[in-house]
């Protein structure tokens, strides 16, 4: 009896929420930015695990598998940044909190516009493996054709204000703490950055003088190099690991990322 009232109110319930979903992920605006690079990042655990159990990551980890995918929010005007995980594959923290972060701004109205690559080598972070062609990624991104050095392409061209490259750390590593770094020369701004996020995510502050000089080849480097402001987030985890608490804490550095920004 009461079944026969029910039915059609589920039914009317389940057909809204359809709808709605496919709304949301009809709005999910994405570019494939690299391509060799995709892989089935859901065959991670520990993504699979922590990330928003949502259509829109579904539609997320469906993108990866094309190659590196971007996601664009806003309208493609106004002050842009850009927010990259997974430079290195065995840094999961990152790649999650961005997946969460996508979810955070889909439909959202924020000021400019954010540019988000949740997996910049998807095929090595399915397996949590920190290398692409034998080589650290963080190394290479001063040589055009390179997956970060593509990132950096992106920045000059579409005129990127701010880039946040958000990694993690293993205890007893280097700088093996929840830290931001940056540097003060040439680009003064990454300090300012690193400062603000600092204080905003409780993480440690790490400045260098001069851009180039401990990390040549960084994208942080490369970008502070070329006069666009740009950070490096760490945050304390084992490779090839994620918990619920170091998800947040990266998730924390990059809300305060676009905060500084005033992107939201
Ligand atoms: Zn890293």
């Amino acid at each position: 009896m009461k079944w026969k009232i029910l039915k059609p109110l589920t039914l009317a319930f389940a057909l809204i929420m359809l709808f709605s979903n496919v709304q949301l992920a009809a709005a999910l605006q994405t570019e494939i930015i690299y391509t060799g690079t995709g892989g089935d990042v859901a065959r991670n655990y520990y993504v699979k695990k922590y990330s928003p159990k949502t259509s829109l990551t579904s539609q997320v980890f469906q993108e990866a598998r094309k190659g590196t995918p971007m996601f664009v929010f806003g309208n493609g005007s106004g002050r842009k940044v850009i927010i990259v995980a997974g430079v290195h594959g065995n840094e999961l923290p990152a790649s999650i909190a961005a997946v969460k972060l996508i979810n955070y701004l889909s439909g959202r109205k924020i000021n400019g516009t954010v540019y988000v690559v949740p997996f910049l080598i998807p095929s090595s972070t399915a397996r949590s493996y920190r290398y692409w062609n034998g080589k650290n990624p963080n190394s290479i991104a001063n040589i055009p054709g390179t997956p970060t050095g593509r990132i950096v392409q992106i920045a000059r061209e579409r005129n990127v204000k701010a880039v946040g490259d958000f990694h993690s750390t293993r205890p007893g590593g280097v700088p093996g703490r929840t830290s931001i770094l940056c540097t003060r020369r040439p680009t003064y701004e990454s300090y300012t950055m690193a400062s603000y996020m600092s204080r905003y995510s409780a993480s440690a502050l790490i400045p260098s003088q001069f851009a180039g000089r401990d990390y040549p080849g960084a994208l942080e480097d490369v970008c502070n190099l070329q006069g666009i402001p740009a950070v490096t987030a760490e945050v304390r985890s084992p490779h090839g690991y994620a918990s619920s608490t170091t998800v947040a804490k990266s998730y924390s550095q990059m809300i305060g990322f676009l905060k500084y920004n005033r992107i939201i």
